[in-house]
């Protein structure tokens, strides 16, 4: 007799994001779990309101993101936040990468106020890290979460057109390349994302051969 086939669980990978949409698929879609990945573009149409993202952490947004819409889709659900922080500049602009140069969102805007900001800093001064925090919930709570990071350096002049945000100025020197330069397997092999997903993988594979309720 063949062993059982584990049950399939459905996943909910809830960014709206479409850079780190695409990414989240990339890295856990080699999974060999027994999960179907489900996105946002699945529930298009329903009116859901977007999470309000009031904490002052990446772990803390992650939370929020990943417990509203595993609420509202009523499944497990796996949410990111991430950032960019720059030492030169305190840490900024942290919890505030989306919206660096306010209202609406845009990566160009984002990447020039860097740039700003940076003028007249010289390049051993320019270190910064990418963090991604990621959290697995269901409807009733925090399920697993996990981190990332990958070090780099802010560079004035962009590189390179794949990825997405600051990709184009972060030049991570154990590559020789911006983010932005590397294909998308060499980013997530070093990436923020890349690593806390994995990470977050091995607690998601005990939890669905154990699931906690
Ligand atoms: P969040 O949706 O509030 O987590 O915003 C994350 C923001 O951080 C993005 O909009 C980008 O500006 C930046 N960011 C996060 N991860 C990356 C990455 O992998 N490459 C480039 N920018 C990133």
């Amino acid at each position: 007799m063949s062993p059982p086939t584990p049950a399939i669980r459905e996943i909910l990978l809830a960014t709206g994001n479409p850079g780190k949409a695409r990414e989240m698929s990339e890295i856990l879609g080699s999974s060999d779990a027994p999960v179907r990945w489900r996105g946002l573009s699945d529930f298009a149409g329903r009116g859901w309101p977007e999470p309000r993202e009031t904490a002052d952490t990446f772990a803390g947004n992650a939370a929020i993101k990943a417990l509203h819409y595993a609420r509202l889709a009523g499944l497990w659900t796996i949410a990111d936040d991430s950032g960019l922080e720059v030492d030169a500049l305190g840490g900024e602009p942290g919890v505030r990468s989306a919206r660096y140069a306010g209202e609406p969102k845009d990566d160009r805007a984002n990447n020039a106020l860097l740039v700003r900001r940076l003028a007249g800093v010289p390049a051993e001064r320019r270190t910064a890290r990418f963090r991604c925090c990621v959290v697995l919930a269901d409807p009733d709570g925090v399920l697993a979460s996990a981190e990332g990071t990958v070090e780099g350096v802010i560079i004035d002049q962009p590189r390179g057109s794949g990825g997405f945000g600051y990709d184009p100025h972060f030049w991570i020197p154990s590559a020789g390349q911006t983010a932005a330069e590397m294909s998308p397997a060499e980013k997530h092999a070093v990436s923020h994302r890349g690593r806390a997903l994995r990470r977050l993988h091995e607690r998601l594979l005990e939890l669905l051969a154990a699931p906690p309720r």
